[in-house]
């Protein structure tokens, strides 16, 4: 097992395409890393630079306390998981769990009985190295509920065990790290989401660092002890998915991170009287005091209310300064709850999640109620900082 660092990492593509601009990132024994972002944000490229299926153009790459830039991948001792699983269809599931160890093994000769009686001691040790593997292989399959498929070949497997023998390969080489790429799309979602939780288990069981790659927001949530929202080859935020959920430090990262996303409506922060208000020329919202104080300096400026969609609630006797007035266009029932997307008179959308049992028809006009202590505000420019958060030091 080993820490995994990154310093100051780029890579370049012929054309100049910057995959990964300037990365620097500690990734902690033991943990679970998830790099998330959309496509072509580096993810991949990021990844593959660990594994040594890309050489960085700057910056040096550390695993444990080797800087491993020369190292050769086979010398890593790290184990990838793809997403097309690669296993070799003409061997069982027996033989594609052994096949990494059967390579690496020292001694040769098991099989041949000559050798018991030319070179006793080289027979014994590859008898007893063939035990290990044996051992070692089982053990995985019990791990993984494997034990009835051993002889099967791929073509025999469901996609969810495909899956589990792909990883099953991986965690038999007890490597220092475990590298994966977006494993479980191939998935159908019901699968998908027992897998996740299987490999949540799994991760707490054998305890390796981990690095996951995924463009999907909810299993970055779900899987990750921090998470790491990339964008255009750069880190725009790394913490716990508590932290890159409540606390996003930019628009982009308050965007991607959430389903719905996040609703952001265009305005000015104005005073009225003793307080500040958000004005976006219909709608008027007051401004709770905790946030009035971080944004006293930016009064008549233009500025991004973001408000998540679970921040809304329907509401009849909703004072009219914390709420929406919005004409419901789609309602969106999903079993325990439901998505209600509304229009402003101002032409933006607004979508609020809700209890299923509320009674609502299209076209009808409703107010929404937000809390006001729990939206953000950004800059308008990019990367649209959120002014919102309490200013740290740097
Ligand atoms: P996806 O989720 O679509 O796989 P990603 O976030 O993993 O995307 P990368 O595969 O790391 O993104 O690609 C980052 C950028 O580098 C993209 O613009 C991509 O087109 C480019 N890129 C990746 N590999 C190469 C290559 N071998 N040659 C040239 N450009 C490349």
């Amino acid at each position: 097992m080993a820490e995994v660092v990154f310093d100051n990492v780029s890579k370049t593509f012929p054309g100049d395409v910057r995959a990964v601009d300037r990365v620097s990132l500690h990734i902690r024994d033991r943990e679970f890393l998830v790099l998330v972002g959309p496509s072509g944000c580096g993810k991949t490229t990021s990844l593959r630079m660990i594994a040594g299926l890309e050489e960085p153009t700057a910056g040096t790459i550390r695993i444990g306390d080797r800087v491993v830039n020369d190292v050769a991948p086979k010398d890593r001792d790290i184990a990838m998981v793809f997403q097309n699983y690669a296993l070799y269809p003409h061997m069982t599931v027996y033989k594609n769990l052994a096949f990494g160890l059967m390579m690496r093994r020292r001694h040769g000769g098991w099989g041949n009985p000559l050798f018991a009686l030319l070179a006793p001691g080289r027979y014994r040790l590859a008898r007893q190295e063939r035990q290990e593997i044996e051992h070692r292989v089982r053990e995985t399959a019990t791990m993984l509920g494997l034990d009835g498929l051993l002889s099967r070949r791929p073509r025999a497997l469901s996609g969810g065990e495909r899956q589990r023998v792909a990883l099953g390969r991986a965690i038999v080489r007890e490597p220092k790290a475990f590298l994966f790429d977006e494993p479980l799309s191939n998935l159908d979602a019901k699968l998908r989401v027992e897998m996740r939780a299987e490999l949540k288990q799994l991760h707490r069981r054998i305890q390796t660092t981990t690095v996951y790659v995924t463009h999907d927001q909810e299993e970055a949530m779900t899987l990750g002890d921090r998470v790491v929202v990339m964008k255009d080859g750069m880190i725009h935020q790394c913490g716990s998915p508590f932290e890159v959920y409540e606390r996003p430090v930019n628009r982009f990262v308050a965007g991607f991170m959430g389903m719905p996303p996040m609703n952001f409506l265009d305005g000015r922060i104005v005073r009225r009287d003793d307080r500040l208000v958000f004005e976006d020329g219909v709608c008027r919202l007051s401004i709770s005091p905790a946030h009035s104080h971080r944004l006293a300096g930016l009064v008549d400026e233009p500025i991004v209310l973001g408000i998540r969609p679970e921040v809304l609630r329907l509401a009849s006797d909703a004072p009219p300064d914390s709420s929406l007035r919005v004409t419901v266009r789609v309602v969106e029932p999903l079993g325990d709850r439901m998505d209600v997307h509304g229009e402003t008179a101002q032409g933006h959308t607004i979508v609020c999640r809700t209890d299923a049992r509320t009674d609502i028809r299209e076209d009808e006009s409703i107010d929404l109620q937000v809390d006001m202590n729990r939206v953000h505000f950004f800059e308008c420019q990019d990367p649209g900082r959120n002014l919102s958060l309490p200013v740290t030091g740097s």
